[in-house]
């Protein structure tokens, strides 16, 4: 029997735990966690981000500074809780970002909302924090935009993370919902505009293709 394999018994029949920086150092990952529009991605994320620090364990919450919605450096769910986090614009370098919270003290994960705000070098940044800091970084993000097309940190995140999973939620018909429509306020369809609208008065509907496509007029 090698040395390795005693240990390892020996850890299992006293149930002494692996070190903690040993076990996120293996298991350091870039995940893209991605839906549509109203599907509870902030919900999932600060869930998660709790479960960590109801360990003891220390987590790092950013999010885009686009995203007012919840007030500068918030990150919060529609059903009504929320939690402080910083802030990326285009400009902000996630990996330098990240060595300097590191030199803080260690952390368990970097929970990052709005994920589809990213640009691509932002998406290599948090890549390089993966594989350089081994610190877990868990992206939340719209896949596809109300013309169904794709937002650049997610193409990028699609391209590059380790791990994806889709959280899910359904059109008004019960199939899974994976396109949105964007409406004005009196309740029509807009096909054409930018793909990031702030402060408008337009609402976004989640739908299946089928529904998408026959909203947006494409019916056979
Ligand atoms: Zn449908």
């Amino acid at each position: 029997m090698t040395l390795q394999i005693f240990c390892t018994l020996l850890r299992n029949a006293f149930l002494i735990p692996v070190p903690i920086a040993a076990y996120h150092a293996a298991m350091a990952k870039l995940y893209f966690n991605y839906s549509t529009m109203n599907a509870g991605k902030s919900t999932v994320l600060l869930q998660a981000s709790h479960n960590y620090r109801e360990r003891g364990m220390q987590t790092y919450l950013l999010t885009a500074q686009l995203d007012r919605r919840a007030g500068e450096g918030r990150i919060a769910s529609r059903i009504g809780i929320s939690d402080k986090a910083d802030t990326f614009d285009s400009a902000s370098n996630l990996l330098e970002m990240l060595k300097t919270r590191l030199s803080a003290g260690p952390l368990a994960c970097v929970f990052i909302d709005e994920a589809q705000f990213l640009n691509e070098d932002q998406v290599w940044q948090l890549a390089r924090a993966v594989d350089d800091l081994k610190v877990p970084v868990m992206c939340y993000g719209l896949r596809v935009d109300f013309q169904g097309k794709l937002f650049p940190g997610s193409a990028a995140l699609l391209a590059l993370a380790d791990e994806m999973r889709e959280v899910r939620t359904i059109c008004h018909c019960g199939k899974k919902a994976t396109m949105v429509v964007r409406q004005d306020e009196h309740g029509t369809v807009l096909k054409d505009g930018a793909q990031v609208q702030i402060g408008g008065n337009e609402t976004y509907v989640s739908l299946c293709r089928r529904h998408w496509r026959e909203a947006m007029g494409d019916c056979p």
